[in-house]
């Protein structure tokens, strides 16, 4: 009896893994395996303008889909054959851990609670923490006049852990995109939107004279590209992916013509790629 409860739920067990890895567009093949068949599947922003952006035809631009299109090239796969999957703030590690992309590239900052799930290849680029008001905005200046102001932000971001941690007395929304909170700033539902300098300043660029980017950056985000848990090959092949790109001028380029042209950002210089 006891044998036959054991196997059922063994078989069980087994049943549902293979309905979770199989509902995934990466599935349970690894990802260098994927990239062997010449397809990808990567985690970006829809909403991000200059870093991760869905257009209403269907086709994506920023600097994020410039880096993800760079490292795909060098792990053998051409633009036709990757996927691009929405990867929200909240989402990113169980998409990984799930199988559901092979890659994520999507303003995803590193920091040592996400290692305990994913691992990160990078960084490749470095933002700072900081706030978006309406232009005519005077009483925010910076993360210390939030009290009790309202602010918004997205679920599962390093901005809105940083809020609830370090900012007591800010009232924090949290939406599961940003673009959420831009329709809330816009309509004074709240008084500012906190995230990474460098997606506020890509959505003060679409509303000119609208919004203001306030302060300095706070926070040091290093961004990385996720990857699985222990694949060490695909993180080292990820890595050698950035450090080519900042060599060969590629993505200095790719920021000109996303970030640089979406925020007018001036290009900053390319960080070093950590091979802890
Ligand atoms: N870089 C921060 C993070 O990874 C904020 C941007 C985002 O939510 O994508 O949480």
């Amino acid at each position: 009896m006891r044998i036959t409860h054991a196997l059922r739920l063994g078989v069980g067990a087994i049943a549902l893994a293979l309905t979770v890895t199989a509902c995934g567009g990466g599935g349970d093949k690894a990802a260098l395996d994927n990239a062997q068949d010449g397809k990808l599947t990567i985690g970006i922003k829809f909403d991000q303008p200059g870093l991760g952006l869905r257009t209403k035809d269907g086709t994506y631009s920023g600097f994020d889909v410039e880096v993800a299109k760079y490292v795909a090239n060098k792990l053998g796969v051409s633009p036709d054959g990757l996927t691009f999957k929405e990867a929200p703030s909240a989402q990113r590690e169980t998409l990984i851990e799930n199988g559901q992309v092979d890659l994520v590239v999507a303003t995803y900052s590193i920091n040592d609670k996400r290692k305990e799930k994913v691992d990160f290849a990078g960084p490749y680029y470095i933002a700072g923490q900081s706030l978006l008001v309406k232009a005519d905005n005077t009483d925010i200046t910076g993360p210390d006049s939030l009290k009790g102001k309202t602010v918004c932000s997205v679920k599962g971001s390093t901005p809105a852990q940083n809020i609830e941690k370090s900012y007591p007395g800010t009232q924090l929304q949290t939406y599961d995109t940003y673009s959420l909170c831009l329709e809330s700033l816009a309509s004074g539902a709240v008084a500012a939107v906190t995230t990474d300098d460098i997606i506020l300043a890509g959505y003060a660029s679409q509303s000119p004279g609208q919004y203001k980017v306030v302060g300095k950056p706070f926070t040091v985000e290093n961004y990385g590209i996720g990857l699985k848990k222990g694949d060490k090959e695909l993180r080292d092949k990820v890595n050698d992916a950035i450090t080519a790109m900042f060599a060969d001028g590629s993505w200095d380029k790719a920021f000109q013509d996303s970030v640089g042209k979406a925020a007018s950002y001036p290009t900053p210089a390319a960080p070093t790629v950590n091979r802890y």
